[in-house]
Protein backbone atom coordinates (compact mmCIF):
# COMPACT_ATOMS: atom_id res chain seq x y z
CA UNK A 1 0.00 0.00 0.00
CA UNK A 2 1.97 3.33 -1.65
CA UNK A 3 -0.81 5.61 -0.90
CA UNK A 4 -0.95 7.22 2.95
CA UNK A 5 -3.80 5.16 4.40
CA UNK A 6 -6.41 8.00 5.88
CA UNK A 7 -9.99 7.05 6.48
CA UNK A 8 -13.47 8.62 7.66
CA UNK A 9 -16.30 8.22 9.51
CA UNK A 10 -18.95 10.44 8.05
CA UNK A 11 -21.91 10.42 9.85
CA UNK A 12 -24.96 12.23 9.40
CA UNK A 13 -26.54 13.67 12.98
CA UNK A 14 -29.88 12.43 12.16
CA UNK A 15 -30.28 10.98 15.94
CA UNK A 16 -28.34 8.83 18.18
CA UNK A 17 -25.48 6.36 16.84
CA UNK A 18 -26.93 3.29 16.06
CA UNK A 19 -24.77 0.18 17.29
CA UNK A 20 -24.07 -1.03 13.49
CA UNK A 21 -22.76 2.93 12.64
CA UNK A 22 -20.27 2.07 15.66
CA UNK A 23 -18.80 -0.93 14.31
CA UNK A 24 -18.56 0.97 10.99
CA UNK A 25 -16.38 3.73 13.40
CA UNK A 26 -14.30 0.43 14.54
CA UNK A 27 -13.73 -1.34 11.80
CA UNK A 28 -12.51 1.93 10.26
CA UNK A 29 -10.49 2.90 12.82
CA UNK A 30 -8.78 -0.58 13.52
CA UNK A 31 -7.78 -0.23 9.67
CA UNK A 32 -6.64 3.07 9.98
CA UNK A 33 -4.32 2.06 13.16
CA UNK A 34 -3.36 -0.95 11.89
CA UNK A 35 -1.80 0.46 8.95
CA UNK A 36 -0.43 3.69 10.93
CA UNK A 37 -2.69 5.58 9.28
CA UNK A 38 -5.56 8.42 10.29
CA UNK A 39 -8.82 8.67 11.11
CA UNK A 40 -10.71 11.56 10.29
CA UNK A 41 -14.25 12.12 11.96
CA UNK A 42 -16.61 14.48 9.44
CA UNK A 43 -20.46 15.10 10.16
CA UNK A 44 -22.35 15.41 7.24
CA UNK A 45 -24.84 17.70 7.98
CA UNK A 46 -26.19 18.76 4.80
CA UNK A 47 -29.98 17.15 5.02
CA UNK A 48 -31.28 20.17 7.15
CA UNK A 49 -34.53 18.82 7.31
CA UNK A 50 -33.05 15.15 9.54
CA UNK A 51 -30.87 17.17 11.04
CA UNK A 52 -31.40 16.56 15.28
CA UNK A 53 -29.92 18.25 17.92
CA UNK A 54 -27.58 16.78 19.93
CA UNK A 55 -26.48 14.14 17.65
CA UNK A 56 -23.53 15.46 16.69
CA UNK A 57 -22.46 15.75 20.37
CA UNK A 58 -23.88 12.43 21.32
CA UNK A 59 -21.81 10.97 18.03
CA UNK A 60 -18.20 12.65 19.60
CA UNK A 61 -19.29 11.81 23.22
CA UNK A 62 -19.90 7.75 22.11
CA UNK A 63 -16.32 7.48 20.02
CA UNK A 64 -14.58 8.76 23.20
CA UNK A 65 -16.34 6.77 25.58
CA UNK A 66 -15.54 3.53 23.24
CA UNK A 67 -11.75 5.21 22.63
CA UNK A 68 -11.89 5.13 18.79
CA UNK A 69 -9.35 7.76 18.89
CA UNK A 70 -9.74 10.75 16.31
CA UNK A 71 -6.67 12.14 14.74
CA UNK A 72 -8.60 15.09 12.94
CA UNK A 73 -12.15 16.23 12.43
CA UNK A 74 -15.00 17.55 14.36
CA UNK A 75 -13.74 18.42 18.38
CA UNK A 76 -10.53 17.25 17.30
CA UNK A 77 -9.10 19.80 14.50
CA UNK A 78 -6.79 19.46 11.47
CA UNK A 79 -5.92 20.87 8.57
CA UNK A 80 -8.38 19.57 6.09
CA UNK A 81 -11.19 21.75 7.96
CA UNK A 82 -13.83 22.58 8.21
CA UNK A 83 -15.12 18.97 8.78
CA UNK A 84 -18.74 19.54 9.70
CA UNK A 85 -19.75 19.64 6.01
CA UNK A 86 -22.78 23.03 6.68
CA UNK A 87 -19.14 25.07 7.12
CA UNK A 88 -17.99 23.99 3.55
CA UNK A 89 -20.89 25.90 1.49
CA UNK A 90 -18.47 28.13 -0.71
CA UNK A 91 -15.89 24.46 -1.24
CA UNK A 92 -19.08 22.74 -2.52
CA UNK A 93 -20.26 25.93 -5.08
CA UNK A 94 -17.30 25.67 -6.92
CA UNK A 95 -17.60 22.24 -7.52
CA UNK A 96 -21.38 22.36 -8.47
CA UNK A 97 -19.83 25.01 -10.69
CA UNK A 98 -17.37 23.34 -12.40
CA UNK A 99 -19.83 20.28 -12.90
CA UNK A 100 -22.42 22.78 -14.54
CA UNK A 101 -19.28 24.47 -16.68
CA UNK A 102 -18.28 20.88 -17.97
CA UNK A 103 -21.63 20.12 -19.30
CA UNK A 104 -21.71 17.20 -16.49
CA UNK A 105 -24.68 18.65 -14.59
CA UNK A 106 -27.97 20.80 -15.26
CA UNK A 107 -29.71 23.35 -13.82
CA UNK A 108 -33.64 21.83 -12.96
CA UNK A 109 -36.72 23.96 -11.95
CA UNK A 110 -38.97 21.44 -11.80
CA UNK A 111 -41.38 21.96 -8.71
CA UNK A 112 -42.41 18.93 -6.49
CA UNK A 113 -46.08 19.15 -8.19
CA UNK A 114 -44.20 18.89 -11.55
CA UNK A 115 -42.34 15.70 -10.60
CA UNK A 116 -45.49 14.26 -8.72
CA UNK A 117 -47.36 14.68 -12.31
CA UNK A 118 -44.37 13.29 -14.35
CA UNK A 119 -44.78 10.32 -12.01
CA UNK A 120 -48.40 9.99 -12.18
CA UNK A 121 -47.71 10.29 -15.81
CA UNK A 122 -45.16 7.61 -16.57
CA UNK A 123 -44.62 4.44 -14.62
CA UNK A 124 -41.30 3.89 -12.78
CA UNK A 125 -40.77 7.55 -14.00
CA UNK A 126 -36.72 8.06 -13.52
CA UNK A 127 -35.20 11.72 -13.91
CA UNK A 128 -32.92 10.29 -16.47
CA UNK A 129 -31.64 10.38 -20.45
CA UNK A 130 -35.47 9.24 -21.16
CA UNK A 131 -37.27 11.82 -19.53
CA UNK A 132 -34.69 14.90 -18.91
CA UNK A 133 -35.82 16.23 -22.76
CA UNK A 134 -39.30 16.42 -21.55
CA UNK A 135 -38.25 18.39 -18.39
CA UNK A 136 -38.24 22.17 -16.92
CA UNK A 137 -34.44 22.60 -16.88
CA UNK A 138 -31.71 23.88 -18.30
CA UNK A 139 -31.39 21.44 -21.22
CA UNK A 140 -34.69 22.26 -22.49
CA UNK A 141 -34.58 26.03 -22.22
CA UNK A 142 -32.90 28.93 -23.52
CA UNK A 143 -30.24 29.91 -21.47
CA UNK A 144 -31.17 33.29 -21.19
CA UNK A 145 -34.71 31.93 -19.62
CA UNK A 146 -32.43 30.46 -17.16
CA UNK A 147 -30.60 33.26 -15.99
CA UNK A 148 -34.20 35.32 -15.74
CA UNK A 149 -35.65 32.60 -13.15
CA UNK A 150 -32.45 32.15 -11.23
CA UNK A 151 -32.15 36.19 -11.08
CA UNK A 152 -35.36 36.42 -10.17
CA UNK A 153 -34.91 33.77 -7.17
CA UNK A 154 -36.28 31.01 -8.33
CA UNK A 155 -35.57 28.03 -6.39
CA UNK A 156 -33.48 25.11 -8.46
CA UNK A 157 -31.46 21.65 -8.30
CA UNK A 158 -28.67 21.05 -9.69
CA UNK A 159 -28.74 17.46 -11.06
CA UNK A 160 -26.06 14.94 -12.67
CA UNK A 161 -26.34 14.01 -15.82
CA UNK A 162 -26.22 10.79 -16.08
CA UNK A 163 -24.49 8.89 -19.32
CA UNK A 164 -26.66 6.18 -20.64
CA UNK A 165 -24.77 2.69 -22.10
CA UNK A 166 -22.12 2.69 -19.97
CA UNK A 167 -20.79 0.26 -17.50
CA UNK A 168 -19.84 1.41 -13.74
CA UNK A 169 -17.57 -0.62 -11.97
CA UNK A 170 -17.34 -0.44 -8.66
CA UNK A 171 -14.31 -2.13 -6.89
CA UNK A 172 -14.81 -3.60 -3.38
CA UNK A 173 -11.99 -4.81 -1.50
CA UNK A 174 -14.62 -7.40 0.14
CA UNK A 175 -17.04 -7.97 -2.78
CA UNK A 176 -14.52 -7.71 -5.31
CA UNK A 177 -15.96 -6.14 -8.54
CA UNK A 178 -19.68 -4.98 -9.01
CA UNK A 179 -20.33 -3.78 -12.45
CA UNK A 180 -23.64 -2.18 -13.14
CA UNK A 181 -24.92 -0.56 -16.23
CA UNK A 182 -25.19 3.21 -15.85
CA UNK A 183 -29.09 3.58 -17.43
CA UNK A 184 -30.73 2.17 -14.70
CA UNK A 185 -29.03 5.64 -12.28
CA UNK A 186 -31.37 8.79 -12.18
CA UNK A 187 -29.94 11.83 -12.71
CA UNK A 188 -29.32 12.55 -8.87
CA UNK A 189 -29.77 16.09 -7.38
CA UNK A 190 -26.33 17.37 -5.96
CA UNK A 191 -27.08 21.06 -5.01
CA UNK A 192 -30.34 23.18 -3.99
CA UNK A 193 -30.58 26.29 -4.36
CA UNK A 194 -33.17 26.88 -1.67
CA UNK A 195 -30.90 25.45 1.27
CA UNK A 196 -27.93 26.83 -0.93
CA UNK A 197 -26.51 23.25 0.10
CA UNK A 198 -25.44 20.15 -1.39
CA UNK A 199 -26.54 16.88 -1.28
CA UNK A 200 -25.14 13.74 0.17
CA UNK A 201 -23.46 12.86 -2.52
CA UNK A 202 -21.71 16.04 -3.83
CA UNK A 203 -20.47 16.48 -0.70
CA UNK A 204 -19.04 13.36 -0.04
CA UNK A 205 -17.30 12.92 -2.96
CA UNK A 206 -15.86 16.51 -2.81
CA UNK A 207 -14.97 15.72 1.00
CA UNK A 208 -13.45 12.82 0.83
CA UNK A 209 -11.29 13.94 -2.42
CA UNK A 210 -10.18 17.53 -0.51
CA UNK A 211 -9.26 15.26 2.77
CA UNK A 212 -7.44 12.20 0.80
CA UNK A 213 -9.52 9.68 2.00
CA UNK A 214 -7.84 6.18 0.80
CA UNK A 215 -10.82 3.72 1.36
CA UNK A 216 -14.06 4.48 2.16
CA UNK A 217 -15.42 1.94 4.50
CA UNK A 218 -18.98 2.11 5.21
CA UNK A 219 -22.36 0.45 5.91
CA UNK A 220 -24.06 -1.90 2.80
CA UNK A 221 -26.53 0.17 2.55
CA UNK A 222 -24.15 2.56 0.78
CA UNK A 223 -23.24 0.17 -1.95
CA UNK A 224 -26.20 1.52 -4.30
CA UNK A 225 -24.74 4.99 -4.26
CA UNK A 226 -20.98 3.82 -5.00
CA UNK A 227 -21.65 3.79 -8.69
CA UNK A 228 -22.89 7.33 -8.52
CA UNK A 229 -19.59 8.20 -6.51
CA UNK A 230 -17.88 6.47 -9.09
CA UNK A 231 -19.26 8.96 -12.34
CA UNK A 232 -18.53 11.77 -10.26
CA UNK A 233 -15.25 10.73 -9.34
CA UNK A 234 -14.68 10.77 -12.98
CA UNK A 235 -16.49 13.47 -14.15
CA UNK A 236 -14.02 15.84 -11.72
CA UNK A 237 -11.03 14.26 -13.08
CA UNK A 238 -10.58 11.88 -9.61
CA UNK A 239 -10.46 8.60 -10.99
CA UNK A 240 -6.30 8.60 -10.24
CA UNK A 241 -7.20 9.17 -6.49
CA UNK A 242 -10.62 7.42 -5.72
CA UNK A 243 -10.61 5.84 -2.78
CA UNK A 244 -10.79 1.85 -2.49
CA UNK A 245 -14.18 0.83 -1.35
CA UNK A 246 -15.30 -1.57 1.78
CA UNK A 247 -19.38 -1.91 2.11
CA UNK A 248 -19.48 -3.54 5.71
CA UNK A 249 -22.54 -6.36 5.66
CA UNK A 250 -25.22 -5.59 7.66
CA UNK A 251 -25.86 -5.99 11.13
CA UNK A 252 -28.64 -8.54 11.54
CA UNK A 253 -31.39 -9.96 13.85
CA UNK A 254 -30.25 -11.85 16.44
CA UNK A 255 -33.39 -14.35 15.46
CA UNK A 256 -35.12 -14.76 12.39
CA UNK A 257 -34.33 -12.41 9.27
CA UNK A 258 -33.33 -9.46 8.78
CA UNK A 259 -31.66 -6.24 9.47
CA UNK A 260 -31.27 -4.97 13.18
CA UNK A 261 -33.57 -2.48 14.52
CA UNK A 262 -34.50 -0.70 17.30
CA UNK A 263 -37.73 -2.73 17.85
CA UNK A 264 -35.18 -6.01 18.40
CA UNK A 265 -33.65 -4.32 21.29
CA UNK A 266 -36.74 -3.50 22.53
CA UNK A 267 -38.40 -6.71 22.56
CA UNK A 268 -35.16 -8.92 23.10
CA UNK A 269 -34.16 -6.20 25.57
CA UNK A 270 -30.75 -4.59 24.64
CA UNK A 271 -29.72 -1.32 23.19
CA UNK A 272 -28.89 -0.79 20.00
CA UNK A 273 -27.37 2.40 20.86
CA UNK A 274 -23.88 3.08 22.47
CA UNK A 275 -25.16 5.46 25.09
CA UNK A 276 -28.49 6.52 26.42
CA UNK A 277 -30.54 8.96 24.45
CA UNK A 278 -33.05 11.64 25.01
CA UNK A 279 -34.77 12.34 21.79
CA UNK A 280 -35.01 15.90 22.02
CA UNK A 281 -38.43 15.93 19.92
CA UNK A 282 -40.42 12.87 21.80
CA UNK A 283 -38.47 13.00 25.26
CA UNK A 284 -38.19 9.34 25.00
CA UNK A 285 -35.39 7.68 26.13
CA UNK A 286 -33.45 4.54 24.39
CA UNK A 287 -31.14 2.60 26.75
CA UNK A 288 -27.34 2.96 25.81
CA UNK A 289 -24.17 0.28 26.69
CA UNK A 290 -22.95 2.52 28.74
CA UNK A 291 -25.96 3.01 31.20
CA UNK A 292 -26.84 -0.81 30.91
CA UNK A 293 -23.70 -1.51 32.75
CA UNK A 294 -21.25 -2.42 29.67
CA UNK A 295 -17.40 -2.04 29.79
CA UNK A 296 -16.35 0.11 26.64
CA UNK A 297 -13.44 -2.63 26.24
CA UNK A 298 -16.41 -5.13 25.91
CA UNK A 299 -18.80 -3.74 23.64
CA UNK A 300 -15.26 -2.52 21.67
CA UNK A 301 -14.28 -7.10 21.51
CA UNK A 302 -17.91 -7.89 21.06
CA UNK A 303 -18.85 -5.50 18.42
CA UNK A 304 -15.54 -6.02 16.44
CA UNK A 305 -15.93 -10.32 16.03
CA UNK A 306 -19.48 -9.38 14.85
CA UNK A 307 -18.07 -9.53 10.46
CA UNK A 308 -14.64 -10.05 11.08
CA UNK A 309 -12.66 -12.52 12.81
CA UNK A 310 -8.64 -13.24 13.39
CA UNK A 311 -8.00 -16.03 11.67
CA UNK A 312 -8.41 -18.42 14.74
CA UNK A 313 -10.61 -18.93 17.07
CA UNK A 314 -9.17 -16.22 19.40
CA UNK A 315 -12.13 -14.14 21.17
CA UNK A 316 -10.47 -12.14 23.93
CA UNK A 317 -8.66 -9.12 22.13
CA UNK A 318 -7.95 -5.86 23.51
CA UNK A 319 -8.39 -2.58 21.14
CA UNK A 320 -4.15 -3.19 20.88
CA UNK A 321 -4.68 -6.82 19.79
CA UNK A 322 -7.57 -5.86 17.43
CA UNK A 323 -5.37 -3.29 15.97
CA UNK A 324 -2.49 -5.47 15.60
CA UNK A 325 -4.78 -8.28 14.00
CA UNK A 326 -7.32 -6.26 11.93
CA UNK A 327 -7.71 -6.62 8.01
CA UNK A 328 -10.20 -6.87 5.39
CA UNK A 329 -9.10 -10.68 4.97
CA UNK A 330 -11.04 -12.00 7.65
CA UNK A 331 -14.22 -9.94 7.21
CA UNK A 332 -17.40 -11.67 5.97
CA UNK A 333 -19.51 -10.68 3.05
CA UNK A 334 -22.52 -11.60 4.78
CA UNK A 335 -24.09 -10.66 7.38
CA UNK A 336 -23.82 -11.04 10.82
CA UNK A 337 -26.44 -11.75 13.59
CA UNK A 338 -26.37 -9.60 16.98
CA UNK A 339 -25.87 -11.84 19.48
CA UNK A 340 -26.08 -9.75 22.22
CA UNK A 341 -26.10 -12.66 24.53
CA UNK A 342 -21.91 -12.78 23.62
CA UNK A 343 -22.19 -9.16 24.68
CA UNK A 344 -22.58 -9.96 27.88
CA UNK A 345 -19.97 -13.20 28.37
CA UNK A 346 -17.49 -10.41 26.87
CA UNK A 347 -18.71 -8.22 29.80
CA UNK A 348 -18.39 -10.82 32.65
CA UNK A 349 -14.84 -11.08 31.24
CA UNK A 350 -13.44 -7.75 30.98
CA UNK A 351 -15.21 -6.92 34.73
CA UNK A 352 -13.21 -9.77 36.49
CA UNK A 353 -10.14 -8.16 34.75
CA UNK A 354 -10.40 -5.08 36.65
CA UNK A 355 -8.77 -4.36 39.72
CA UNK A 356 -11.20 -4.70 42.78
CA UNK A 357 -10.83 -1.48 43.93
CA UNK A 358 -12.25 -0.42 40.54
CA UNK A 359 -14.59 -2.44 40.71
CA UNK A 360 -15.37 -1.29 44.35
CA UNK A 361 -15.75 2.50 43.07
CA UNK A 362 -18.06 1.60 40.43
CA UNK A 363 -20.38 -0.44 42.98
CA UNK A 364 -20.29 2.44 45.41
CA UNK A 365 -23.36 4.29 42.84
CA UNK A 366 -25.27 1.23 43.04
CA UNK A 367 -25.10 0.65 46.64
CA UNK A 368 -27.12 4.41 47.01
CA UNK A 369 -29.59 3.42 44.65
CA UNK A 370 -30.57 0.86 47.28
CA UNK A 371 -30.35 2.53 50.24
CA UNK A 372 -27.02 1.97 51.76
CA UNK A 373 -24.31 4.55 52.06
CA UNK A 374 -21.08 3.30 50.71
CA UNK A 375 -19.08 5.78 53.14
CA UNK A 376 -20.38 3.64 55.97
CA UNK A 377 -17.84 1.01 54.76
CA UNK A 378 -14.31 1.04 54.26
CA UNK A 379 -12.83 0.96 50.90
CA UNK A 380 -10.88 -1.86 51.31
CA UNK A 381 -14.45 -3.55 53.10
CA UNK A 382 -16.72 -3.10 49.78
CA UNK A 383 -13.74 -4.27 47.76
CA UNK A 384 -12.94 -7.47 49.54
CA UNK A 385 -17.01 -8.02 49.32
CA UNK A 386 -16.60 -7.16 45.08
CA UNK A 387 -13.44 -9.62 44.72
CA UNK A 388 -15.57 -12.41 46.95
CA UNK A 389 -19.09 -12.42 44.25
CA UNK A 390 -17.37 -11.11 40.85
CA UNK A 391 -16.98 -14.23 39.34
CA UNK A 392 -20.93 -14.30 39.29
CA UNK A 393 -21.75 -11.15 37.55
CA UNK A 394 -22.36 -9.96 34.25
CA UNK A 395 -22.72 -6.05 34.95
CA UNK A 396 -21.57 -4.01 38.23
CA UNK A 397 -25.36 -3.72 39.21
CA UNK A 398 -25.40 -7.49 39.78
CA UNK A 399 -23.42 -7.06 42.71
CA UNK A 400 -25.87 -6.19 44.81
CA UNK A 401 -27.67 -9.01 44.15
CA UNK A 402 -24.92 -11.30 44.98
CA UNK A 403 -23.44 -9.16 47.77
CA UNK A 404 -26.03 -6.98 49.43
CA UNK A 405 -25.85 -9.12 52.79
CA UNK A 406 -22.61 -7.57 53.11
CA UNK A 407 -24.12 -4.40 53.83
CA UNK A 408 -27.03 -4.86 54.92
CA UNK A 409 -28.46 -7.46 57.39
CA UNK A 410 -31.15 -9.67 56.03
CA UNK A 411 -34.56 -8.89 57.17
CA UNK A 412 -36.57 -11.87 55.61
CA UNK A 413 -35.39 -15.34 55.46
CA UNK A 414 -36.11 -17.89 52.51
CA UNK A 415 -39.20 -19.69 53.63
CA UNK A 416 -38.24 -22.76 51.61
CA UNK A 417 -34.67 -23.22 53.36
CA UNK A 418 -36.49 -22.55 56.29
CA UNK A 419 -38.55 -25.63 55.53
CA UNK A 420 -35.49 -27.66 54.85
CA UNK A 421 -32.98 -26.47 57.50
CA UNK A 422 -34.40 -25.16 60.00
CA UNK A 423 -36.35 -27.14 62.70
CA UNK A 424 -37.20 -27.69 66.40
CA UNK A 425 -33.87 -28.07 67.41
CA UNK A 426 -32.01 -25.27 65.14
CA UNK A 427 -32.43 -22.30 67.60
CA UNK A 428 -30.15 -24.26 70.31
CA UNK A 429 -27.53 -25.37 67.83
CA UNK A 430 -27.62 -21.92 66.93
CA UNK A 431 -27.01 -20.86 70.10
CA UNK A 432 -24.49 -23.09 70.69
CA UNK A 433 -22.42 -22.16 67.65
CA UNK A 434 -22.63 -18.13 69.07
CA UNK A 435 -20.52 -19.79 72.02
CA UNK A 436 -18.18 -21.43 69.58
CA UNK A 437 -17.78 -18.23 67.13
CA UNK A 438 -17.19 -16.33 70.46
CA UNK A 439 -14.20 -18.96 71.75
CA UNK A 440 -12.39 -18.58 68.67
CA UNK A 441 -8.88 -16.96 69.54
CA UNK A 442 -9.18 -15.76 65.60
CA UNK A 443 -11.62 -15.20 63.88
CA UNK A 444 -10.30 -15.35 60.03
CA UNK A 445 -11.60 -17.56 57.48
CA UNK A 446 -8.43 -20.12 57.61
CA UNK A 447 -8.62 -19.99 61.45
CA UNK A 448 -12.36 -20.39 62.20
CA UNK A 449 -13.56 -23.26 60.06
CA UNK A 450 -11.70 -26.47 61.57
CA UNK A 451 -12.38 -25.67 65.10
CA UNK A 452 -16.50 -25.11 63.72
CA UNK A 453 -16.47 -27.84 61.81
CA UNK A 454 -14.60 -30.17 64.60
CA UNK A 455 -17.25 -28.92 66.91
CA UNK A 456 -20.28 -29.91 64.53
CA UNK A 457 -19.06 -33.27 64.28
CA UNK A 458 -17.90 -33.62 67.84
CA UNK A 459 -21.33 -33.27 68.15
CA UNK A 460 -22.86 -35.77 65.80
CA UNK A 461 -24.89 -32.91 64.12
CA UNK A 462 -26.23 -32.82 61.02
CA UNK A 463 -23.03 -31.09 58.89
CA UNK A 464 -25.44 -29.89 56.22
CA UNK A 465 -28.16 -28.84 58.36
CA UNK A 466 -25.80 -27.03 60.37
CA UNK A 467 -24.06 -25.11 57.97
CA UNK A 468 -27.00 -24.25 55.95
CA UNK A 469 -28.80 -23.03 59.25
CA UNK A 470 -25.80 -20.68 59.57
CA UNK A 471 -25.68 -19.70 55.99
CA UNK A 472 -29.65 -18.89 56.33
CA UNK A 473 -29.11 -16.68 59.22
CA UNK A 474 -26.13 -14.66 57.98
CA UNK A 475 -27.06 -14.43 54.09
CA UNK A 476 -31.15 -14.38 54.47
CA UNK A 477 -31.13 -17.46 52.37
CA UNK A 478 -28.71 -20.48 51.14
CA UNK A 479 -26.57 -18.62 48.72
CA UNK A 480 -23.30 -16.61 48.44
CA UNK A 481 -19.00 -17.53 48.89
CA UNK A 482 -17.55 -19.40 51.07
CA UNK A 483 -19.46 -19.22 54.84
CA UNK A 484 -16.11 -18.94 56.66
CA UNK A 485 -14.71 -15.65 54.49
CA UNK A 486 -18.40 -14.16 54.43
CA UNK A 487 -18.25 -14.18 58.16
CA UNK A 488 -14.44 -13.37 58.42
CA UNK A 489 -15.38 -10.00 56.35
CA UNK A 490 -18.59 -9.32 58.53
CA UNK A 491 -16.65 -9.76 61.34
CA UNK A 492 -17.31 -11.62 65.09
CA UNK A 493 -20.03 -9.07 66.22
CA UNK A 494 -22.05 -8.77 63.22
CA UNK A 495 -21.90 -12.38 62.51
CA UNK A 496 -23.15 -13.37 65.84
CA UNK A 497 -25.74 -10.34 66.17
CA UNK A 498 -27.34 -11.51 62.97
CA UNK A 499 -27.61 -15.42 64.06
CA UNK A 500 -29.05 -14.02 67.54
CA UNK A 501 -32.05 -12.58 65.48
CA UNK A 502 -32.79 -15.43 63.09
CA UNK A 503 -32.76 -17.20 66.35
CA UNK A 504 -35.29 -15.02 67.74
CA UNK A 505 -36.49 -14.06 64.35
CA UNK A 506 -37.07 -17.69 62.64
CA UNK A 507 -39.78 -19.64 63.72
CA UNK A 508 -39.74 -22.86 62.56
CA UNK A 509 -42.45 -24.49 59.81
CA UNK A 510 -43.70 -20.90 59.83
CA UNK A 511 -43.77 -19.13 56.97
CA UNK A 512 -41.40 -16.23 56.46
CA UNK A 513 -41.37 -12.74 58.11
N1 LIG B 1 -23.36 10.38 5.95
C1 LIG B 1 -23.40 9.00 5.56
C2 LIG B 1 -23.93 8.24 6.78
O1 LIG B 1 -24.65 8.79 7.52
C3 LIG B 1 -22.02 8.56 5.16
C4 LIG B 1 -21.95 7.38 4.28
C5 LIG B 1 -20.53 7.20 3.83
O2 LIG B 1 -19.72 6.79 4.66
O3 LIG B 1 -20.24 7.51 2.66
O4 LIG B 1 -23.64 7.10 7.01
Amino acid sequence: MDREVRVRFAPSPTGPLHIGGVRTALYNYLFARHNGGKMLLRIEDTDSNRFVPGAEDYIVESLRWLGIEIDEGVGHGGNDGPYRQSERRDIYRQYVSQLLDADRAYIAFDTPEELEAARAATPNFQYDATTRMSMRNSLTMPADEVKRLIDGGEKYVVRFKIEPGRLVEVDDLLRGKVTIKSDILDDKVLYKSADDLPTYHLANIVDDHLMRVSHVIRGEEWLPSAPLHVLLYEAFGWTDTMPAFVHLPLLLKPDGKGKLSKRDGDRLGFPVFPLEWHDPASGNISSGYRESGYLPEAVINFLALLGWNPGDDTEIMSMDELIERFSFDHCSRSGAKFAYEKGKWFNHHYLQALDDARLAEMFKPVLRDNGVNPDDFSDDYIARAVAMVKGRINFVKDLWDQAAFFFKAPTTYDPKAIKKRWSADTPAIMTELIAQLNALPDFSSAAAEQPILDWITANNYHMGNVMNAFRLAVVGECKGPHMFDITELLGRDETVTRLQTAIDRIKPDEPAI
